[in-house]
């Protein structure tokens, strides 16, 4: 039963959403976490790929990626409890990222890695097909759309080369890890209210003051945190936030592609993560000997913005069609199946493709958004983030001002929070894409 008020309420319980919360409740906030839908982890978390990478195009994306992947490999000391419905695994593949004019051939990767003391391997086409024969090493890029005349056709006998990054893989099922912390945050004395709808947040005295559900109850708290993925910006809207902040967020859709491996080989125990800017999209093993393909989203594609995220088309399109051929350049032998499988959902999606994780000008609403497709691997890193976040401007420091920094625990790496602010002008850094 829901009291009538808590310290924090968090809008979403998405990964995001529950890690803050389970990070909060074990520091002694009550908190709540509120979810339109009926369990944790069913919306755009449910169809992420799940992906655990280290190459980011800066040393802060490099470093809280890095921290996030020792989280998971600890997965259970860091729920310190146990999920009836069992844990999810932690599934290392290795990833191949392809060098490309676009990714200025990795120098701003491997710099980025380099200062992390990330292990990597450089490739050349011969080294890619040593660590997976089936991997077709010429040159394609850069994409071009299904239609031109130039697509599928090599535009070179070997792509610029490869980097391999072996301490990479996915998480076997996003929704399962979003249950393991509900149930973490549970047993620290979080609560959790589904079904739920938040249609209006409450303000007194010039700071929030709770929110007001669609069904017209209203629950108290002097902090709110906006953790609602791909509605996060309506969520914004309501607090009357959206208009003082520099770097905005959408949604996005995107297609995700699931196809047979090629014939005869077990994809499942020997494929590799391929991070393909030349081919313009990512492939990794999925259940079932299947490969997963998203998409890279090329230069030449059009970017579908959603006006509205509870109404767009969740069919495969054409994109469907052209992001399996695109992964057929780089895998020898892929089948183009005419029945499409796979996932539709949204990004939630910021200017410069960085998350916003960030206070307002509104005192006591907080946002953990703009997730942009690269923040699941970083979710119980942003669950500490936005707990020393909210501390301490609670305490008084003006974080705009004078940015919130804190020592991460695994790479003892100070991260300065100021670099996700709302405020910040657009990463000239950044991939402008889901590398982030
Ligand atoms: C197709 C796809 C592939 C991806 N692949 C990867 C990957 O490989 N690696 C990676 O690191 N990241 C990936 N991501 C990104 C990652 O999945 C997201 O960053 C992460 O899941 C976001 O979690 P969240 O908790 O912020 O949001 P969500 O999981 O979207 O949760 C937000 C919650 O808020 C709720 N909500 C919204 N509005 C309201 C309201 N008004 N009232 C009540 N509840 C509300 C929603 O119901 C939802 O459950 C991918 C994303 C997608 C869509």
């Amino acid at each position: 039963m829901m009291k009538k008020s808590y310290d924090v309420i968090i809008i979403g319980a998405g990964i995001i959403g529950c890690c803050v919360a389970f990070e909060l409740a074990k520091k002694g906030h009550k908190t709540l976490n509120i979810d339109k839908l009926p369990a944790a982890g069913y919306g755009s978390t449910s169809n992420s790929c799940a992906i655990i990478r280290l190459h980011y195009s800066t040393p802060d994306g490099v470093s809280m990626a890095r921290e996030g992947y020792y989280y998971w490999l600890d997965w259970g000391k860091y729920l310190q409890t146990v999920d009836e419905s069992g844990l999810i695994k932690y599934v290392n593949t290795g990833c191949v990222v392809v060098k490309t004019e676009r990714n200025k051939y990795l120098k701003n990767v491997m710099r980025s890695l380099d200062e992390l003391n990330v292990i990597y391997q450089e490739l050349d086409a011969a080294g890619m097909k040593s660590v997976m024969p089936i991997i077709d090493s010429r040159a394609y890029g850069p994409p071009v759309l299904s239609g031109d005349e130039r697509f599928g056709e090599p535009s070179g006998d070997a792509v610029a080369g490869a980097i391999y990054v072996p301490e990479s893989g996915f998480i076997s099922d996003p929704q399962l890890s979003t249950h393991n912390v509900q149930r973490a945050c549970e047993a620290k004395g979080g609560e959790f209210a589904f079904n739920a709808e938040v249609a209006g947040i409450l303000k007194k005295d010039g700071r929030v003051a709770g929110v007001a559900l669609k069904d017209g109850t209203e629950i108290k708290a002097r902090i709110v945190v906006n953790v609602a993925g791909p509605h996060s910006y309506l969520i914004n809207r309501m607090a009357g936030v959206e208009e003082e902040m520099n770097i905005k967020t959408r949604p996005l859709r995107q297609e995700v592609c699931h196809v047979p491996s090629p014939e005869g080989f077990d994809y499942n125990s020997l494929g590799t993560m391929i991070s393909d800017g030349d081919a313009g999209c990512y492939s990794r093993p999925e259940v079932g000997n299947h490969v997963l393909i998203g998409s890279e989203d090329p230069d030449c594609d059009n970017l579908e913005w959603v006006d509205d995220p509870d109404n767009y088309n969740k069919n495969f399109t054409n994109q469907w069609k052209t992001q399996t051929m695109r992964g057929a350049q780089r895998l020898e032998g892929l089948p183009i199946p005419n029945k499409m499988q796979g996932v539709v959902d949204l990004y939630d999606c910021s200017d410069d493709w960085i998350p916003i994780y960030d206070k307002s000008d509104l005192p006591g609403f907080y946002m953990a958004i703009g997730s942009s497709g690269n923040q699941y691997k970083n979710a119980p890193v942003a669950g500490v983030l936005m707990t020393e976040l909210i501390q301490k401007v609670e305490g008084g420091q003006d974080h705009d001002k004078d940015p919130v920094k804190f020592v991460m625990k695994y790479t003892g790496r100070l991260c300065d929070i100021g670099f996700f602010s709302r405020l910040r002008e657009i990463n000239p850094d950044s991939s402008f894409s889901v590398i982030g």
